[in-house]
């Protein structure tokens, strides 16, 4: 008889805005074999973002078949699955059949915008807004200066949703007859995987304090709670996967968003930062036990729930900056996105060339949906190099800006940065970073901390890996960037060469807001 294979290994998907990656993780955390897959958006009409569910299905188990087959083992030595998928992407489908009532819409669509208009200008969140702000002038409580100022975007998944309800006829009536189901990626997937035996949810979807759904937002914005899924832990056993898809049944262990890679980045602790640099940023730090409140517009989100543990997140966002470089891409000024680095250094400057990037207006501390994308300072003399230079400069002044913010508004010594996402892969942008922050900034071996993570929490759950102490060891580091200047911790002062580029960047910024005309 051929003896079996002892070694075990966890397994985990991400799946992301432009791709599907599943990797295989042994015990030193080391990728043993991966596999990818391209989701591919589609545009039904202007402005309508939207994927095929049966494509993320097909690519999901294309991914975890390939990851497998590539590291040369099989399916019954994965202990366990985790889960990280986009968080704002979502779908409704029928309870009993599993079948989606319409594709999925993704965070980026913008069908959404005149109902969010509408409503952040309506006389009930006009009469929110000032009882919160009498109330913050009775008490100085931040948190309800910060609730007199939330607006509703096409982000947030609550009007894509009430849009849904109010266009898709067959949705409304699955609602009547109590057969719908609403959920992200990573629920659509659980169904899928259990044959319908687990539907949830984590919990940054929910009120953050309470961890369950908020009956009266529902209600507000006529949302049937009945359709809402369980609420459950980041780390729990959310049943296994059916064995006819596998060949044998795969224990699913986490369920996380981009904020997992977090967890990947061993930012367990207390004023850590990462820096996800994707499709868009997302800069986020630990605030362990209090969701922060803001006034800039970060957000506060529920890192991980793990047993009683609830760790929260405060994170700004810049939505485009993938975009941006596909874009430029998309435009030849460039081939191969490697090369983008090398021209931003073959010139000394942007020759006074800003780019402002913002495809999808601006986020924290702007916050200006109407902002447009723009490039200023154009000259005869502008090149491929300095447009280039121009365009990646602007990643790293988003970064500086959402950072300051952070810094001037949690006011939480920062104690390591850590980066992400395939953008960080940028020596320029992330010595950029780096010099304008301040601040040591450290990359990992592999950027793709969503899908370590998810794997981290998974392997947790079943004693795979015992500590957060052992995950901090396993901890791999490809590059740090130091700022120009720095002492041995690497921190300096704040690089001042700069200034004058980023005050015209500044000067840029406020050009192209308020662009576009309710
Ligand atoms: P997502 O998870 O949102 O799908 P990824 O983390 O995979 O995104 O990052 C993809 C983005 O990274 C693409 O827009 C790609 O152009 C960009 N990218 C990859 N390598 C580089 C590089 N060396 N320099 C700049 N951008 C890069």
């Amino acid at each position: 008889m051929s003896k079996q294979p002892t070694e075990s290994f966890v397994l985990a998907v991400d799946v992301g805005t432009t791709s599907i990656r599943c990797h295989v993780y042994d015990k030193e955390a080391q990728i043993r074999g991966s596999c990818t897959d391209k989701v591919v958006p589609l545009y039904p009409e202007v402005g309508h973002v939207e994927m095929d569910p049966g494509e993320i299905w097909r690519g999901f188990i294309t991914v975890v078949k390939g990851a497998v087959q590539d590291a040369g083992v099989q399916m019954r030595q994965i202990e366990a699955l985790g889960i990280s998928t986009q968080r704002a992407t979502f779908t409704t489908w029928d309870r009993k059949t599993g079948v989606p009532f319409h594709n999925f819409i993704s965070w980026q669509d913008q069908r959404a915008a005149d109902l969010v208009k509408s409503w952040n200008r309506s006389c009930t969140m006009k009469s929110i807004h000032g009882a919160m702000k009498l109330l913050y002038f009775l008490t100085r409580q931040k948190r309800l200066l910060a609730a007199s100022l939330i607006v509703f975007s096409t982000q947030h998944v609550t009007f894509r949703l009430a849009w849904a309800l109010r266009h898709y006829t067959q949705v409304r009536q699955a609602v009547a007859e109590g057969k719908c189901c609403f959920g992200t990626i990573d629920t659509w997937l659980l169904f899928k995987l259990t044959k319908g035996a687990f539907i949830f949810l984590y919990h940054y979807h929910v009120t953050l304090l309470q961890m369950c759904w908020s009956g009266f937002l529902c209600s507000l914005v006529s949302l049937p709670l009945s359709i809402f899924p369980k609420v459950e832990n980041t780390g729990h056993d959310f049943g296994s996967t059916d064995p006819s898809i596998f060949g044998v049944p795969i224990p699913i262990m986490s369920m996380a968003d981009q904020q997992a890679a977090m967890f990947g980045e061993c930012c367990f602790d207390v004023g850590d930062v990462k820096i996800t640099m994707g499709t868009g940023t997302f800069m986020n730090i630990n605030t362990e036990s209090k969701p922060h409140t803001s006034v800039a517009g970060l957000y506060p989100v529920v890192g991980w729930k793990i047993g009683s543990e609830v760790v929260y997140l405060a994170e700004g966002n810049a939505a485009d900056t993938g975009t941006a470089i596909k874009w430029a891409q998309e435009l030849e000024l460039f081939s191969d996105v490697k090369d983008t680095s090398a021209m931003a250094y073959s010139v000394s400057d942007s020759d006074g060339v800003c780019f402002v990037p913002s495809f999808s207006g601006l986020q924290a501390p702007l916050n200006d949906p109407k902002a447009c994308a723009s490039l200023m300072g154009l000259k005869p003399s502008t090149t491929k190099s300095h447009l280039v230079r121009a365009i990646l400069e602007s990643v790293a002044f988003r970064n500086n800006q959402l950072y300051e913010t952070m810094l001037r508004e949690t006011r939480i010594p920062i104690t390591k940065i850590r980066v992400d996402g395939g953008v960080s892969s940028n020596d320029f942008v992330m010595q950029l970073t780096a010099d304008l922050f301040g601040r040591k900034v450290t990359r990992p071996q592999h950027l793709e901390m969503s899908c370590l993570g998810a794997a981290f929490v998974a392997g947790l759950g079943i004693g795979y890996w015992r500590t957060r102490e052992e995950l901090k060891k396993l901890q791999s580091t490809d590059k740090m960037f130091l700022p120009r200047g720095a002492n041995k911790e690497g921190a300096c002062s704040r690089s001042r060469e700069y200034i004058p580029v980023l005050q015209s960047w500044e000067r840029a910024l406020r050009r192209s807001m308020n662009w576009y005309k309710p």
